[in-house]
């Protein structure tokens, strides 16, 4: 597989062309952003470690039968994937109140929900990712009634495979964004990433934060939280 030019950089990863049309190269980097880009950092191996996790993840829920972008990895931080247009919504699941939710509906960090919820930002950065619900995204046009029910279906599905999975790990699935994208011939399929990054992941027994809330809100110990989740992960997806 040859990796030809460029084709865009984000803020944590960048995408690459290939010799195959239907086929991109993911390289993720050690850049972390915050609060819609306003606060930048590094977190020294992230990298590698966000590669490394997303792919085995990916893999657990391909299968369990729900289609995704991940094809295979090619390095530490390099990973094929089929090239997918996104569709431009943030799709979030939350277990446990935290975060913007937490803050919009003053309600205490650590709230367990009686049922999982799940909520849609418009990914526009000009605009600060506005939150909105499947009736503005359909107006949007940003997905078909159809494309949404099957996004809404494999989230709840997806939190049901990483809570699983987390939990036999000690750790606390909290809440989580996902993306999801269509092939050429229209097929929602799961892309983008899951890792620290993108998930609020707690110690079970001590709610100790080992996600990327260590960096927005400046708790130290970024790193270390990023291979200590790495390590759980790795030391249960083995046995
Ligand atoms: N999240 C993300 N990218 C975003 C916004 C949120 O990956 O642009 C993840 C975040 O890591 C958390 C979940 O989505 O696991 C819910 O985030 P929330 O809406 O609480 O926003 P935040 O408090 O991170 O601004």
């Amino acid at each position: 597989m040859e990796k030809l030019q460029q084709l865009y950089e984000g803020k944590a990863k960048k995408v690459f062309a290939t010799d195959d049309p239907e086929l991109l190269i993911v390289d993720y980097k050690d850049d972390a952003t915050a609060f819609n880009g306003l606060k930048k950092g590094t977190i020294v191996g992230k990298g590698v470690i966000n590669n490394q996790m997303s792919n085995r993840l990916m893999q657990r829920i391909e299968k369990a039968g729900i289609p995704t972008h991940y094809v295979r990895e090619l390095s530490q931080r390099e990973t094929l994937v089929k090239r997918v247009s996104i569709v431009p919504l943030e799709v979030i699941i939350r277990n446990i109140a935290a975060g913007s939710f937490s803050k919009r509906y003053g309600v205490e960090e650590g709230v367990v929900f009686d049922s999982p919820t799940i909520e849609f930002s418009y990914k526009n950065d000009a605009l600060g990712d506005p939150l909105c619900n499947a009736y503005h995204a359909m107006a949007l046009h940003l997905a078909t009634e159809a494309e949404i029910e099957t996004i809404k279906r494999y989230a709840f599905r997806i939190n049901e495979i990483l809570r699983e999975f987390w939990a036999g790990c000690g750790v606390t699935l909290v809440d989580f964004k996902l993306e999801f994208g269509r092939l050429s011939d229209g097929t929602v399929v799961l892309a983008d990433e899951i890792s620290p990054d993108t998930c609020r992941l707690w110690d079970s027994k001590t709610h100790e934060k080992l996600d990327k809330d260590r960096f927005r809100r400046d708790l130290g110990g970024v790193e270390d939280a990023y291979a200590e989740i790495m390590h759980r992960l790795v030391a249960h997806d083995e046995l």
